[in-house]
């Protein structure tokens, strides 16, 4: 059997990068080309904005970036600094940071830096840290700063909800048209509508190869592999691009190949990624014949209910459906309907100790889930961007312990 390898490369990488760089160039380039910028919260009215003619940019992508190359940690303290406490958002005070320093990834790609916005646009499904991020900027740069306030724990989405959040994304319109210049095109936000709803069908079948044994793609991939679905969803770039990966992936399955060698063990991933540890984590976890097939957090740019031809009231559905504004028994059905369906032998839960909407181990779901499925779980301390918040050495040792409690299971 051939050596665990630390990550087994997917070639489609190289396109997802040019596709990304493409992205970033456009978005650097706007103002120069005359186009208004608008930020955008991951599951914000993206297809709205980008109908609307606007570059879409989102700092929760910059907040990952900062993450990844371990930027965030010594910026951090900067915004702790300026009134923003280090048990906030780590996305939001290493941005801040950032902005405060004048350092930004961007700048390692010979770019600019983020894009200054001509509009804010939050939606509060995820958190009410994105709205205190963007009226930060606001502030900063006297810019008009809208929102959708999405009620939080909700069980069944049901209409009442959904006509309410579909009539907040409707009045944003007016003043959007202002500040955009020009009048939304019915037409132009159905056809971004369906590019979107495209867009998620291929990365949810992207994601589901993973319920193959052994599985073609670990999550270690897939927050890597999401980057088109989260930034260019509603453009023809991110469809293409899914196109390419779901057929290597497809043929990785129908060749056996797995990706991670000799695969003995499947684990579910539930909360924030550890940005700065993911090649840490993805080694060890290869190592150890495990592998990490399926996550929330991915899982999370999977928006089913778009629908064209009800451009408004669909995204307001999609939106309201994301896992992390539903109810603790929905979010309880969906985990155990994800361990079954990536046949998983275990769950590990990542306590991001400043993002405790998106950890979920924290009122008694581990062991609620336990009692149903019978299968173990991990419970890791850390956090998405802020290092100092987590411990390598009891990680490490915590999932090795964990992985031979799976072996003697
Ligand atoms: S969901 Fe968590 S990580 Fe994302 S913006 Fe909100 S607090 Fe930050």
């Amino acid at each position: 059997m051939p050596a665990p390898t630390e990550r087994k490369d997917l070639a489609a990488t190289k396109m997802m990068k040019e596709v990304m760089g493409k992205y970033y160039m456009d978005l650097m380039r706007g103002r120069e080309e005359g186009k208004k910028t608008a930020w955008c919260t991951s599951v914000g009215p993206a297809e709205l904005l980008r109908a609307m003619g606007f570059n879409v940019y989102f700092p929760e992508n910059h907040g990952a970036m900062l993450g990844a190359t371990r930027m965030a940690t010594d910026l951090i303290p900067l915004a702790n600094a300026r009134g923003f406490s280090p048990d906030i958002c780590s996305y939001l005070t290493s941005d801040i940071g950032s902005y405060l320093k004048g350092e930004s990834p961007f700048h390692k790609m010979k770019m600019p830096g983020p894009p200054k916005a001509d509009v804010l646009v939050y939606n509060t499904n995820q958190c009410r840290d994105v709205k205190d991020w963007f009226q930060f900027y606001a502030r900063e740069w006297n810019a008009p700063c809208l929102g959708i306030h999405t009620p939080r724990a909700i069980g069944e989405v049901e209409s009442p909800i959904v006509e309410d959040v579909a009539r907040q994304t409707e009045s944003l319109v007016k003043p959007l048209v202002e500040i955009a210049g020009t009048k939304l095109d019915p037409d132009r936000l159905g056809a971004t509508v369906e590019l979107s709803k495209r867009c998620t069908v291929l990365w949810k079948a992207v994601l589901d190869t993973a319920a193959s044994v052994p599985a073609p793609i670990t999550f270690f991939d897939g927050v890597i592999q999401m980057g088109p679905a989260v930034v260019l969803r509603g453009h023809p770039d991110a469809i293409a691009y899914y196109e390419v990966l779901l057929a290597e992936l497809k043929e990785r399955i129908a060749n056996g190949v797995a990706a991670v060698e000799g695969e003995r063990f499947r684990i579910y991933w539930e909360g924030m990624p550890i940005w700065g540890k993911l090649r840490d984590l993805a080694t060890q976890f290869a190592e150890l014949r495990t592998c990490v097939v399926a996550s929330t957090y991915c899982n999370s740019w999977v928006f089913e209910a778009l629908e064209p031809s009800d451009p408004f009231r669909s995204m307001a559905r999609a939106y309201c459906n994301l896992f992390i504004c539903r109810s603790e028994d929905a979010k309880e059905k969906h985990l155990e309907s994800m361990m079954a369906k990536f046949k998983v032998d275990g769950i590990l839960y990542h306590d991001s100790k400043t993002c405790p909407n998106n950890s979920n181990n924290r009122y008694q779901m581990p062991q609620r889930l336990h009692t149903k499925t019978g299968k173990p779980f991990l419970v890791v301390n850390g956090d998405l961007n802020d290092l100092r918040l987590y411990s390598e050495e009891q990680a490490r040792t915590n999932v090795e312990a964990f992985v031979e409690q799976l072996a003697g299971a």
